[in-house]
């Protein structure tokens, strides 16, 4: 058994006819981690003992059989670190509770093991922000992984993690499992807690799967979804089963394509994959039609004020008393704020709070923040009126694939562009998945996603149409490392 290509679905099989024992699965993740990650750099922290302590009493009969699943660095799990990848947090906090993720993932058998690296605070798109460590793409190794999930991503791709969690508030799951030719899904928003996830910008942010296959992600999904009392924004929608039976054609769906994604901005290898894409979709018997989303052309805008705003308030209890990091010996209370902030964030982090603080500041906030808060009411509205004609919305994940190390770090704006096709569902709380769709034709290829949005609290069958994709296609089967 090959555990770098394996899904949670088929080493839950072995587990149950007692071919092997989860124990033997974590023992070869924590060999396989030793050998590879000192390359990839996308875990934190794996506490191999630990995780052998907590799987010796798994139950076979639970949806996850005892199966290890590795965490973003932002999810609390009890005893575990959860540093945000900020030197504010990194060995200074250690997650006094479970997230509500986190309980119900133990609940249905999980075992712990791993942290996974990210954006300092899930600001950024390459993993390059984290104060910790710099991650790489395990496809090109002088790659970034993508962000702010690219610790997840990587693990996943590399063979160092079955499936793992991420948080997307932009685009970070979907971006980084483009880039790691993974899957990657963002619930649409109040489907998963948010409890115990550390908040970026919370009118926007959810936790979600990272995964080689759709029905794996289908799976973590059915299990930490419905609604929690810890979390007044999480919905009181069913929550139906997920895992999509075998689904082999497309027949009476129809993709909406925006018509104004811009195919200037994207990448020829990504258009590429992307056409083809679309041809092989209406091979299916999908039909394909153009929709209007004329706000979406204001996304990262609007993103850029709001997203940096909510930081900006939730950012605010990191202030050298309660979490983490405590400047020496302060002279007052203003002088322990500032240092331990000063010491404690990153610049990006700090460029985040100043924007979010000025937008918000009197005189500014209807100029800046309302327009905001405008341009996403008229693009929820927009969606709405594009899903009375087309079932699902189809793009790039991204505008290009994985980009090389270093290439964005002096360049915040063509970063954030990275995130031009993922942010309008977040704006819109609209569900959305990246699957693997094929590669460029670089000497060294890489991995490139297309992304498939769907209705509100539609992830049945928002999954099902990412499965006929997949269970019709190689690019899933594909890895970078394959045991020998
Ligand atoms: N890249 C975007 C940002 O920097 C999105 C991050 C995210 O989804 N957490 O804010």
């Amino acid at each position: 058994m090959d555990l770098s290509t394996a899904s949670l679905f088929s080493l839950r099989d072995l587990i149950r006819r007692k071919e092997i024992h989860p124990r033997e699965v974590v023992t070869a993740l924590a060999e396989r981690i030793a050998a590879r990650d000192s390359g990839t750099r996308a875990f934190l922290q794996a506490d191999t003992e630990r995780a052998l302590a907590e799987v010796e009493n798994f139950d076979p009969e639970t949806p996850l059989a005892g199966l290890p699943i590795a965490i973003k660095d932002n999810i609390n799990v009890l005893g575990h670190p959860c540093s945000c990848g900020s030197r504010f947090l990194a060995g200074k906090y250690t997650a006094p509770y479970d997230a509500t993720a986190a309980v119900r993932l133990r609940r249905a058998g999980a075992t712990f093991f791993g942290r996974l690296n990210m954006d300092e605070f899930a600001m950024g798109s390459s993993t390059e922000n984290s104060a910790l460590q710099a991650t790489t793409n395990p496809w090109d190794p002088t790659r970034v992984p993508g962000g702010s999930s690219g610790g997840s991503a990587a693990a996943v791709a590399d063979g160092t993690a079955l499936a793992a969690l991420g948080s997307d508030t932009g685009g970070s799951i979907r971006q980084p499992a483009s880039f790691c030719g993974v899957v990657g899904m963002k619930p649409t928003y109040g489907r998963v807690s948010r409890y115990g996830l550390v908040a970026y910008a919370s009118s926007l942010d959810q936790i979600g799967p990272l995964s080689r296959t759709v029905d794996d992600a289908a799976l973590l999904l059915e299990i930490m979804a419905g609604h929690d009392p810890h979390d007044s924004t999480s919905a009181r929608e069913p929550v139906d089963s997920l895992v999509p039976g075998s689904v082999e054609d497309l027949k009476g769906i129809t993709f909406g394509i925006p018509r104004e994604m811009d195919r200037e901005a994207v990448a020829p290898s990504v258009l590429k994959v992307f056409d083809e894409a679309c041809d092989h979709l209406r091979s299916l018997g999908a039909e394909l039609c153009d929709v209007d989303l004329p706000a979406s052309t204001h996304a990262v805008a609007a993103y850029y004020v709001i997203a940096p705003a909510e930081a900006s308030t939730n950012l605010a209890r990191f202030d050298g008393v309660r979490y983490g990091l405590r400047c020496e010996s302060p002279a007052d209370t203003l002088d322990l704020h500032t240092r331990s902030r000063e010491g404690g964030f990153g610049p990006e982090v700090k460029r985040r709070i100043l924007l979010g603080t000025f937008v918000l500041s009197s005189g500014f906030y209807d100029a800046y923040y309302q327009t905001a808060l405008k341009v996403r009411s008229l693009l929820r509205r927009e969606y709405a009126t594009a899903f009375s004609r087309a079932d699902f919305i189809l793009t790039p994940t991204a505008p290009e694939p994985a980009f090389p190390l270093g290439d964005r770090t002096s360049d915040p704006v063509s970063m954030y562009l990275s995130d031009l096709f993922t942010i309008p569902a977040n704006l819109a709380g609209l569900p959305s998945i990246s699957v693997p769709a094929g590669f460029t034709v670089d000497e060294r290829p890489l991995p490139v996603g297309i992304q498939i949005t769907g209705r509100a609290f539609a992830e049945a069958s928002l999954l099902r149409a990412a499965k006929a994709y997949e269970s019709t296609t190689p690019w899933h089967q594909q890895f970078p490392y394959k045991e020998d």
